[in-house]
Protein backbone atom coordinates (compact mmCIF):
# COMPACT_ATOMS: atom_id res chain seq x y z
CA UNK A 1 0.00 0.00 0.00
CA UNK A 2 2.82 2.78 1.18
CA UNK A 3 5.17 2.22 -2.64
CA UNK A 4 1.40 3.18 -4.25
CA UNK A 5 0.40 6.17 -1.68
CA UNK A 6 3.90 7.82 -2.30
CA UNK A 7 3.35 6.92 -6.38
CA UNK A 8 0.00 8.91 -5.84
CA UNK A 9 1.04 12.42 -3.36
CA UNK A 10 2.60 13.87 -6.63
CA UNK A 11 -0.95 13.32 -8.20
CA UNK A 12 -2.60 14.21 -4.98
CA UNK A 13 -1.09 17.80 -4.43
CA UNK A 14 -1.23 18.29 -8.23
CA UNK A 15 -5.62 17.39 -7.98
CA UNK A 16 -5.26 15.17 -10.39
CA UNK A 17 -6.93 12.17 -8.39
CA UNK A 18 -10.34 11.07 -8.49
CA UNK A 19 -12.49 11.54 -5.78
CA UNK A 20 -12.48 8.10 -4.45
CA UNK A 21 -8.70 8.05 -5.01
CA UNK A 22 -8.38 10.92 -3.36
CA UNK A 23 -10.23 9.68 0.13
CA UNK A 24 -8.05 6.89 0.01
CA UNK A 25 -4.73 8.47 -0.07
CA UNK A 26 -5.78 10.80 2.62
CA UNK A 27 -7.27 8.13 5.17
CA UNK A 28 -3.76 6.18 4.55
CA UNK A 29 -2.06 9.41 5.74
CA UNK A 30 -3.87 9.67 8.94
CA UNK A 31 -2.97 6.26 9.76
CA UNK A 32 0.81 5.56 8.26
CA UNK A 33 3.34 8.12 10.07
CA UNK A 34 5.87 7.32 7.18
CA UNK A 35 3.39 8.19 4.60
CA UNK A 36 2.17 11.23 6.70
CA UNK A 37 5.82 12.14 6.87
CA UNK A 38 6.52 11.93 3.17
CA UNK A 39 3.77 14.10 2.18
CA UNK A 40 4.90 17.06 4.63
CA UNK A 41 8.34 16.89 3.16
CA UNK A 42 6.93 16.41 -0.81
CA UNK A 43 4.81 19.84 0.52
CA UNK A 44 7.66 21.40 1.65
CA UNK A 45 9.86 20.95 -1.24
CA UNK A 46 7.10 22.26 -3.19
CA UNK A 47 6.51 25.39 -1.13
CA UNK A 48 10.25 26.08 -1.76
CA UNK A 49 10.53 25.03 -5.13
CA UNK A 50 7.22 27.89 -5.96
CA UNK A 51 9.09 30.56 -3.55
CA UNK A 52 12.29 30.16 -5.66
CA UNK A 53 10.04 31.41 -8.96
CA UNK A 54 12.01 34.69 -9.26
CA UNK A 55 11.62 36.38 -12.42
CA UNK A 56 13.77 40.08 -12.58
CA UNK A 57 15.43 41.77 -15.73
CA UNK A 58 18.37 40.16 -14.29
CA UNK A 59 17.69 37.08 -12.41
CA UNK A 60 15.77 33.97 -13.13
CA UNK A 61 14.65 31.56 -10.75
CA UNK A 62 15.14 28.27 -11.21
CA UNK A 63 17.86 29.08 -14.07
CA UNK A 64 16.14 29.15 -17.34
CA UNK A 65 18.37 26.27 -18.46
CA UNK A 66 17.97 23.87 -15.56
CA UNK A 67 16.52 21.80 -18.17
CA UNK A 68 19.62 20.89 -20.02
CA UNK A 69 22.24 20.76 -17.07
CA UNK A 70 23.15 17.49 -15.78
CA UNK A 71 24.97 18.82 -13.21
CA UNK A 72 21.66 20.01 -11.80
CA UNK A 73 19.31 17.46 -12.72
CA UNK A 74 21.06 14.46 -11.40
CA UNK A 75 21.54 15.07 -7.51
CA UNK A 76 17.92 16.75 -7.60
CA UNK A 77 16.39 13.75 -8.81
CA UNK A 78 18.25 11.41 -6.43
CA UNK A 79 16.51 13.94 -3.52
CA UNK A 80 13.50 14.95 -4.79
CA UNK A 81 12.61 13.09 -8.38
CA UNK A 82 8.54 13.80 -8.16
CA UNK A 83 9.04 17.54 -7.63
CA UNK A 84 7.64 19.61 -10.72
CA UNK A 85 9.22 22.49 -12.00
CA UNK A 86 7.03 25.61 -11.41
CA UNK A 87 7.18 26.58 -14.97
CA UNK A 88 7.19 23.89 -17.10
CA UNK A 89 4.97 21.48 -14.46
CA UNK A 90 7.48 18.49 -15.82
CA UNK A 91 9.37 16.06 -12.86
CA UNK A 92 12.80 16.45 -11.99
CA UNK A 93 12.67 12.69 -13.25
CA UNK A 94 11.47 13.81 -16.60
CA UNK A 95 13.49 16.27 -17.21
CA UNK A 96 17.15 14.35 -15.82
CA UNK A 97 15.61 11.42 -18.53
CA UNK A 98 15.05 13.76 -21.44
CA UNK A 99 18.95 14.67 -21.42
CA UNK A 100 21.58 13.48 -24.39
CA UNK A 101 23.80 11.19 -22.77
CA UNK A 102 26.78 12.67 -23.66
CA UNK A 103 27.30 14.48 -20.52
CA UNK A 104 28.72 12.27 -17.54
CA UNK A 105 27.53 13.36 -13.86
CA UNK A 106 29.75 11.99 -11.10
CA UNK A 107 29.26 11.94 -7.31
CA UNK A 108 32.10 13.91 -5.96
CA UNK A 109 34.49 11.75 -3.39
CA UNK A 110 37.00 13.44 -1.18
CA UNK A 111 39.99 12.81 -1.43
CA UNK A 112 41.38 10.13 1.24
ZN1 LIG B 1 2.09 4.36 4.29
Amino acid sequence: MCTEVVDLLEPLHDGELDIAEQVRVENHLEVCAACHATARELREVREMMSAALVRTPRLEVPHPRMHERRFVLVPFADLAPDVRHPVTRMTIREMRDALPEHEMVQPWKPLS
